[in-house]
């Protein structure tokens, strides 16, 4: 375990190395001299597809960069400039790709890392820190910063009207990094606390089955009747959003794709309907008491 700061800025902002105090405790951020290390990694939020959702800090360090590292299609959301190198990797590769990102920052180069959404949501930003972990020491010496983006959850509920209203959370359905039973004990303890489920990468070729078991466990506690949000390409020229019943997302689970965000609705979320539109989706903010599980759902 690393040693806990004592004063000054947490220990978790990137970059900013511990200098000791005349009373012995340590200060974050004060030292701006790093001898031999004038590159910079910053790992940068794209949002989830339309220029207008990228944040203008994100597009500072975009504009910034010397060296562009991603996976190929986010990469290729940068626009070619002179002076800009283009590092495009394949998908599955995260944690070669952030130590070679890591790497081009400690040889002098002003490196972002792209990530459709947020960074920090099952992307590059945690590929970055176990490579840093694992890597050289002198890579700590790094100024290596986060810049956010909107993750494609806050996304697809600002499209359906206000489904994050109340509690919620978010879950992988990818296999690929944790075993499925890990993801199953998870799925069932957030189904009994009631809370809006956000499921990212609900499928994909290699894993053609999963987001229809999910469903169906989530139909064996929550009401047949609860809205679920299918939430594809937001943000891009293609988005489509689909509100099913639970009951017809169980039945319509292989029409959604890697590019789609499935979102469970909790007890209390409900539609709006309105004429001639889709109607909102939206959860309360407060809570009056924990529904009952019945052998038919919820009440
Ligand atoms: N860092 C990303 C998530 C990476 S995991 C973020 O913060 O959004 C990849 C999963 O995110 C996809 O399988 C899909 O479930 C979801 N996703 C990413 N972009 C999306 C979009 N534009 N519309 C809907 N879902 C999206």
């Amino acid at each position: 375990m690393p040693e806990l700061p004592e004063v000054g800025v947490p220990a978790w902002i990137p970059g900013l190395p511990a200098v000791a105090r005349d009373d012995g405790a340590k200060e974050y951020g004060a030292e701006k001299e790093r001898p031999g290390m004038t590159g910079s990694l910053t790992i940068v939020g794209l949002g989830p597809g339309t220029a207008e959702w990228i944040t203008p800090a994100a597009q500072a360090a975009l504009d910034a960069a010397t060296d562009i590292v991603g996976y190929g299609p986010y990469v290729d959301r940068v626009p070619e400039r002179a002076g800009l190198t283009k590092h495009a990797s394949d998908n599955r590769v995260e944690v070669e790709r952030a130590s070679h990102a890591l790497q081009l920052a400690a040889d002098g180069r002003t490196v972002a890392v792209v990530s459709g959404g947020d960074p920090g949501v099952f992307a590059m930003a945690a590929a970055v820190f176990e490579a840093l972990e694992a890597g050289p020491t002198e890579w700590r010496g790094l100024p290596i910063s986060v810049e956010p983006g909107i993750t494609a959850m806050l996304a697809a509920a600002a499209r359906a009207g206000a489904p994050l209203g109340g509690d919620f959370c978010a879950i992988s359905l990818s296999d690929n990094l944790k075993p499925w039973d890990v993801v199953t004990a998870r799925l069932e303890a957030v189904l009994t606390a009631d809370l809006v489920i956000c499921l990212y990468n609900p499928i994909s070729k290699a894993r053609p089955w999963q987001l229809g078991k999910a469903l169906e466990l989530a139909a064996k506690q929550r009401d047949a009747t609860t809205p679920v949000l299918f939430a594809r390409a937001v943000g891009r020229p293609d988005e489509n959003l689909r509100i099913l019943t639970l009951a017809e997302a169980v039945a319509a689970a292989g029409t959604a794709d890697m590019a789609t965000l499935v979102m469970i609705g909790a007890s209390s979320t409900r539609l709006i309907a309105r004429e001639g539109a889709a109607p909102y989706v939206y959860t309360p903010r407060s809570v009056a008491k924990m529904p009952c599980a019945t052998s038919q759902g919820r009440t």
